[in-house]
């Protein structure tokens, strides 16, 4: 489906708001064909600076959500804002609900033990006709890989989502991809949890301050490590407008 797209740090992001996200995952989905989805975040940018098939697989991916309020405003501060937010959390939920609504059939593969279940349940209660044709904790090793992809196409899902964390997830979706033959498959990191309410999420105001993260570390403090990405995410940002500005003088 051919869309906008922005690049930050090199990293490519879908230029598209929640209705026009959603009528591209129905068109993904009803052509039958496999396709990726993304959800990109400030880590994934700092990632995807030293991880070359990390960044390959986010530029081939059908879609390239932004999930994260630090993209939106670097965008801004780029020159060119994203429409909207699409969190991988929030888009589980959307795509259960065009799922139970249309009779596509859903796979939750990874989490910790009984989550995806958990997890499961949450989303039946919420859509009663949803079809979830299977759940399964397993892990991204590579050992399992033949195994879980067996498993996977003997439930013939539409969408698979995949909670193994990134970039495990979106690697493991890219590897399987074309054997997997489902139409979609998602990396949603921790968005099980928080549907299946083993995670809090913040409350909406403070995720529309934008200080999901420090609820985040909050609640989950051995994250401190990963978020030094943001700090760093600033400075490289700062860099590449300085760097337009510059541009814009020499020409
Ligand atoms: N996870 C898993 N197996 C692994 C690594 C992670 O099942 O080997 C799960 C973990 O239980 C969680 C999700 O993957 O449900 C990753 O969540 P996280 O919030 O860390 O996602 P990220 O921030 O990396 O997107």
């Amino acid at each position: 489906m051919v869309h906008e797209s922005i690049a930050i740090l090199g990293v490519r992001i879908s230029n598209v708001d929640v209705p026009a996200s959603l009528a591209i995952i129905e068109g993904l989905i009803e052509s039958g064909i496999s396709h990726q989805l993304v959800t990109v975040n400030t880590e994934f940018v700092m990632a995807a600076q030293k991880d070359a098939e990390f960044k390959a697989i986010i530029h081939a991916a059908a879609l390239a959500l932004p999930d994260g309020f630090g993209l939106l405003l670097a965008a801004r501060f780029l020159g060119h804002p994203l429409k909207e937010r699409g969190t991988g959390v929030d888009t589980v939920q959307r795509v259960a609900e065009l799922a139970a609504r249309k009779g596509y059939r859903l796979f939750l593969l990874g989490a910790a033990e009984g989550v995806a279940d958990l997890c499961a349940q949450r989303l039946r209660d919420n859509y009663p006709n949803l079809q979830i044709v299977g759940t399964y904790a397993g892990s991204p090793v590579v050992e399992e890989e033949d195994r879980i992809v067996a498993l996977v196409k003997q439930a013939k899902p539409d969408v698979l989502f995949v909670a193994y964390g990134a970039p495990q997830q979106d690697k493991w979706i890219a590897r399987n991809l074309e054997r997997l033959g489902v139409p979609l498959a998602m990396g949603v990191g921790g968005a099980f949890d928080f549907i299946a309410g083993v995670a809090v999420r913040a409350p909406r105001w403070i995720q529309r301050l934008g200080l999901e993260w420090l609820h985040r570390l909050y609640h989950e403090p051995w994250r401190w490590r990963r978020m030094l990405a943001l700090p760093r995410f600033v400075g490289l940002v700062m860099r590449e407008r300085l760097g337009k500005i510059e541009d814009h003088v020499k020409y």
